[in-house]
């Protein structure tokens, strides 16, 4: 399993006390984004695009207590932006890890050595190192070179400082499902708890629209990469959320799931649309036109998404709906399925080489973007 025990209890008691009290629509982990501004500028992300009013605004903690005890979810994660870049982070850590919070602090890891001794290790705390793959491909997602190497340096000195460290990597068309398997070895050795892989999100504000995947193509991608999987890596998404993303199984959306708090408020409807905001999450719940979302809805913003955010809840909730729900999941955890499948393999074995634009091009697309970052951030 690639959660600790006491974390999957906390969940598993959470979600049966929502479904015993017969609530249909609940939140599971929140989305705490206490700042946009970042020191990258990936060509995939929508987040870096606002103006640089924007990028120097952040949630105090006080707002971010305030949202996290509104919520109620046992697990927050913190993106962003880059939450190392905001000067109150190890505060707005300790104490949502003081309300027993299982937190996921997202980072690029390029301040994260330089901070650790900032932070204090716990069950409740891991970092969630963004690294999209092997040494090339990494430093092309995040149009930086060198990025790679600062975040693996950055993931090794905190795994040694007695740190949870998970992993998060996007994939986005052009990945090289070969190149992403070396890349869970490669994590695997570095000691890292576990992994997570998922699909990019068609931003409209992202620099780079070329390069999203559409559900078909990531299905046959994430079968090529996920099955005959190696006995040592460890995932912590849910195993039937990654059936999802293999085409096994269908889920639909469950926009709720993973709701988002950020300096504009309770964004609607989920992590990756902006349709407006609440000013409270009982407003977020009550106001958003939830039909409207999700594949099925027709919603275009919605026909191609396949991205954890909106999915893993799904997954999760679908455990715990049924007693058939229930034996498939732990079924999975007891006995892990390794997924052989030989025309996976055929797939992999004939998997044409990426061909990524040289970095240098990459790099003079977002020059002007991350330079004005930089001079919002100070670095
Ligand atoms: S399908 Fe994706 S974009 Fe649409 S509501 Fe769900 S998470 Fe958001």
């Amino acid at each position: 399993m690639g959660i600790p025990v006491s974390q999957a209890w906390t969940v598993a008691t959470y979600v049966l006390k929502q479904k015993l009290t017969g609530r249909k629509k609940y939140p599971l982990v929140l989305m705490l984004e206490p700042l946009f501004r970042c020191n990258l500028a990936c060509a995939g992300c929508g987040k870096i695009q606002y103006p640089a009013h924007i990028l120097k605004a952040e949630l105090s903690p006080e707002e971010c207590f305030k949202a996290v005890d509104e919520c109620g979810t046992p697990m927050v994660s913190i993106p962003g932006g880059e939450p190392l870049l905001h000067p109150q982070m190890p505060e707005i850590v300790a104490g949502l890890v003081a309300r027993k919070k299982y937190v996921y602090m997202c980072t690029n890891a390029l301040l994260l050595k330089e901070k650790l001794h900032l932070f204090k290790p716990s069950k409740y705390l891991s970092f969630s190192v963004h690294v999209d793959g092997q040494r090339e491909h990494h430093d092309f997602s995040v149009c930086r070179e060198g990025g790679h190497d600062i975040a693996m340096e950055g993931v090794r000195a905190a795994v040694a400082a007695g740190f949870r460290v998970t992993t998060n990597t996007t994939l986005f068309d052009g990945a090289d499902p070969n190149s992403v398997r070396a890349h869970f070895d490669e994590l695997t050795a570095a000691g890292v708890e576990s992994m997570m892989v998922s699909p990019g999100y068609t931003y409209d504000k992202a620099p780079d629209q070329n390069h999203f995947l559409g559900k078909a193509r990531s299905r046959r991608m994430f079968r090529a990469i996920l099955s005959n999987r190696k006995k040592a890596w460890q995932f912590n998404t849910h195993p039937l959320f990654s059936e999802f993303l293999m085409g096994k199984r269908n889920f639909e959306c469950t926009p709720w799931g993973m709701p988002t708090f950020s300096i504009f408020g309770w964004q609607k409807p989920c992590y990756l649309l902006q349709d407006g905001y609440a000013d409270t999450f009982k407003e977020l719940m009550e106001t958003v036109e939830w039909q409207n979302y999700g594949a099925k809805s027709g919603n275009p913003k919605c026909s191609n998404c396949m991205v954890h955010s909106g999915h893993e809840a799904s997954a999760v909730d679908y455990n715990f709906s049924s007693v058939k729900g229930f034996i498939e999941t732990a079924s999975k955890y007891m006995f892990p399925n390794l997924y052989e499948d030989q025309d996976a393999m055929k797939l992999l074995n004939e998997w044409p080489k990426p061909q990524h634009l040289p970095l240098v091009q990459i790099n003079a697309s977002v020059t002007s973007k991350i330079e004005e970052l930089q001079s919002v951030s100070g670095d």
